[in-house]
């Protein structure tokens, strides 16, 4: 029971109650992942829609608990968010795809950008862009080589402020991505306003496309937009031929999903890479 303000005692559920310690519990665990060097990143390939060549690959956060096997990220970065770890964890990301950068050279995998996803909780602190800068010289990487995944909802939070942000992270030269393009609410204008490169088709469009007309249209709306705006387009969980082939048709120019590659350790990315040469 807890005490409530106006009148008297208030009756918690027990599950209610659970849940908080669980999450609490988790946050707590998470505090020591970090520094422990627990959260691991995959990578998944994009692939030029006509050749299926390696375009760049897509950095997927993944909390290696040992025993317990890989957590996907959708149990972790919500907390992650709330508690603000996600701006320590982020950096160790950033940091993490650097090296890997740095790595590849030399390998079939030299010269393909990694896209990192960044929360809005990262993007809101001031020194965001320094950091990167200061890690960009650490590792002798070209912000070239980078991209930001952000959503539509990031633009729209502060965007005055947010507008300031991504101009300092395209002045390092990284890409700015939309992911999960069609699910928030930005228009037309957002896309002109902001230094954006690349829009994400969301999943939930090409999963249903097949049978369903209205999908296909937003989806050619999409790449009519993108084109007059000069924006690059990746469609986003493909998963059948049938998918990948009627998007070719459209002229959607990369494709990502499972039917090309699950996200994978950079090992296996490597073995991947090695198989699907590029030029
Ligand atoms: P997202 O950025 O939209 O990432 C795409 C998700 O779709 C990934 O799930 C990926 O494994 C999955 N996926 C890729 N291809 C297919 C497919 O063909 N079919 C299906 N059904 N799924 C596919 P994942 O790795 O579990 O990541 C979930 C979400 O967690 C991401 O969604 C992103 O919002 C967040 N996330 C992942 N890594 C990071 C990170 O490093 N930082 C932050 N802030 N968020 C991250
Ligand atoms: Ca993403
Ligand atoms: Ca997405
Ligand atoms: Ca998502």
């Amino acid at each position: 029971a807890k005490r409530d303000g106006r009148n008297g005692f208030h009756l918690f559920s027990p599950s209610a109650d659970d849940a908080a310690i669980a999450r609490l519990k988790l946050e707590n665990d998470m505090r020591r992942a970090i520094p422990n060097g627990e959260f691991v990143l995959h990578y998944q390939p994009v692939v030029e829609a006509g050749t299926h060549r390696i375009s760049s690959v897509e950095a997927l956060v993944r909390w290696d608990r040992g025993e317990e096997g890989l957590v996907r990220p959708d149990l972790f970065i919500p907390v992650a968010e709330e508690s603000g770890l996600i701006v320590p964890l982020g950096e160790q990301l950033l940091e993490q795809a650097c090296r890997q950068l740095q790595r590849w050279r030399g390998t079939a995998l030299e010269g393909v950008r990694i896209a990192v996803n960044a929360s809005t909780v990262q993007l809101r602190e001031k020194e965001f862009a320094a950091k990167l800068a200061n890690l960009l010289e650490r590792y002798d990487v070209s912000g070239h080589q980078l991209e930001l995944e952000i959503t539509e909802s990031t633009l729209m939070t502060d965007s005055e402020r947010m507008l300031g942000m991504l101009e300092q992270i395209k002045a390092l030269g990284l890409g700015i991505s939309i992911d999960d393009f069609g699910t928030g609410y930005s228009s037309l204008s957002y896309l002109k306003r902001f230094p954006v490169d690349t829009v994400k088709v969301d999943r939930s469009f090409v999963r249903d496309m097949e049978e369903d007309s209205s999908d296909r249209e937003l989806i050619r709306a999409i790449l009519a937009m993108s084109r007059s705006l000069e924006l690059k387009v990746i469609a986003e969980g493909v998963e059948t031929e049938g998918q990948a082939s009627i998007l070719a048709e459209m002229g959607c120019p990369y494709l990502q999903g499972y039917l090309f590659a699950k996200p994978s350790d950079p090992a296996s990315l490597l073995t991947f890479a090695n198989s699907h040469s590029r030029p």
